[in-house]
């Protein structure tokens, strides 16, 4: 069966997903292809420090302009993947809540012509992150490559784009995603290692996550090796 979304996952390298985040992509209700990255990150050198000390306008604005363009710079390697219909922008450290809501974020950009991008949003926060994120790939492409732009990051950059097209971005608002890093800022639990050297393709199969559940349950890491 043709899949109708390509799930789009960057791995910092040498990092993991864990099986809590991929068990609850696999229960997604519609046929989708799972790609990930885990190549190589950014490397920000000690010139583009110096520039970066020279625009920002604070040690903090600084940190977070190179995270946004860490994020910008790993979600590019992966931008052009796939071929279905929809892309959904995933993120390692976001659990996805148990009821799948892939069917109905499709079926809304099917009934709204200018729904641009459908998402998830963490904790408190109503912003739609480019970690749980859903668009038109042909949208998707038109934004081109990703940036993390001057005060903002990546998913305001994506919004800013779909907008200047009059599209939408909107938030889910019945169910909110998990974000790990506060769960685990001590560490995550020591699961066990699992290794899977994905193909030129970047492609991670279905039949082996479901057969890495199976052994494992969800306590496992998963390192992706591109
Ligand atoms: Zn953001």
């Amino acid at each position: 069966m043709d899949t109708q979304v390509d799930i789009q996952m960057p791995i910092k390298a040498g990092s993991f997903i864990i099986g809590d985040v991929i068990q609850r992509l696999l229960a997604q209700d519609v046929p989708f292809t799972f790609y990930a990255d885990a190549g190589e990150d950014l490397e920000i050198s000690s010139d583009h420090e110096d520039l970066l000390a020279l625009v920002a306008t604070s040690a903090r604005d600084v940190n977070r302009i190179k995270q946004a363009a860490r994020v910008a710079f790993k979600r590019n390697r992966l931008r052009t993947r796939g071929d279905s219909p929809y892309v959904y922008l995933a993120d390692t450290d976001v659990l996805l809540p148990e009821s799948p809501f892939f069917r109905s974020m499709i079926r809304a950009f099917e009934r709204n012509p200018q729904l641009g991008a459908a998402g998830l949003c963490y904790q408190e926060s109503d912003h739609v992150a480019s970690g749980s994120m859903m668009l038109r790939r042909a949208d998707f492409i038109d934004i081109g490559e990703l940036r993390g732009a001057g005060k903002s990051c990546v998913c305001t950059y994506m919004q800013m784009k779909l907008q200047e097209s009059s599209l939408a971005v909107v938030p889910l608002t019945k169910t909110r995603a998990r974000h790990l890093k506060s769960q685990y800022s001590e560490g995550y639990p020591e699961y066990e290692a699992v290794q899977y050297q994905v193909s030129s393709d970047s492609v991670l199969p279905r039949r082996f996550l479901e057969n890495t559940i199976e052994e494992y349950g969800t306590r496992f890491k998963l390192f992706v090796h591109n």
